[in-house]
């Protein structure tokens, strides 16, 4: 394609659609994929704007048209991405950024090794359950079991972290969008001029994100999750 394929990936309630929101305000050139899904639309959402809602047999319909670049369940639920939102982008020179889950990642990393991918973690899973907290208190949607399921399915989820080739800790948010941004901008400069180095300071912001050789932030937040139980 002629721009970059991101994907980014979190557990529910790391931050992800905060933080994918503040990127798309500090960066141009670059498309959000509003992927499909099965599951019904959550406190302000649009159809059109943060998904496409659509029934089970109309997905199911997408899956044997192939329309799909990758497609998963998710906490009883189908998402995908089409694979249109490729094709959009691939025609107006833009990059294109995937908010996905892990499996559909570990999908899109087979087809299109090129594609960059962040993978976003909480600093501690007793954060996590606070932010779980928080956002369904305020969409009067707080059920124990759900709260439960998406904290455990976040420790599965960090299991797969290692796959990614960048990992953000979203503790500061401001600084967490700081990272982003340079590793989008310091991606797309490797991209545009392989023997150009990126604006500095994105190049060095960027490269301490690196899983390849995790940061102390990293560490601990990894850590966390492995000896605290919350
Ligand atoms: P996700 O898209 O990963 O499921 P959200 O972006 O909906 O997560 O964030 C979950 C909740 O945490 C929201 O209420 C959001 O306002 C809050 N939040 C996100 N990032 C931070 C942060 N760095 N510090 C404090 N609260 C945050
Ligand atoms: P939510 O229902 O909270 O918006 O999203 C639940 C999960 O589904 C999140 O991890 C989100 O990244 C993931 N998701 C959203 N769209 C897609 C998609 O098109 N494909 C896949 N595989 N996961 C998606």
């Amino acid at each position: 394609m002629a721009g970059i394929l991101f994907i980014i990936s979190a557990p529910s309630g790391s931050g992800k659609s905060t933080l994918v929101s503040q990127l798309l305000t500090l960066v141009e050139r670059i498309d959000f994929s509003i992927s499909y899904t099965t599951r019904a639309p959550r406190g302000s959402e649009l159809d059109g704007r943060e998904y496409h809602f659509t029934t089970r047999e109309q997905f199911e319909r997408m899956i044997a048209a192939g329309d799909f670049l990758e497609w998963a369940e998710v906490f009883g639920n189908f998402y995908g991405t089409a694979v249109s939102a490729l094709d959009q982008a691939r025609e107006h020179g833009r990059d294109l950024l995937l908010d996905i889950d892990v499996q559909g990642a570990l999908q899109v990393m087979k087809k299109l090794p090129a594609a960059v991918s962040i993978f976003i973690l909480p600093p501690s899973p007793q954060v996590l359950e606070m932010r779980l907290r928080n956002r369904s208190q305020a969409e009067h949607m707080t059920i124990e079991s759900v709260i439960e399921r998406r904290l455990t399915e976040a420790r599965e989820e960090l299991k797969q972290l290692h796959h990614y080739r960048y990992a953000i800790v979203n503790d500061i948010l401001d600084q967490a969008a700081t990272e982003l941004r340079a590793i989008v901008l310091s991606e797309r400069a490797t991209f545009e001029c392989p023997e150009a180095s990126a604006d500095a300071v994105d190049a060095v912001i960027a490269d301490t994100c690196l899983t390849s050789s995790p940061f102390p932030r990293l560490q601990a937040a990894l850590d966390n999750f492995t000896n605290n139980h919350a």
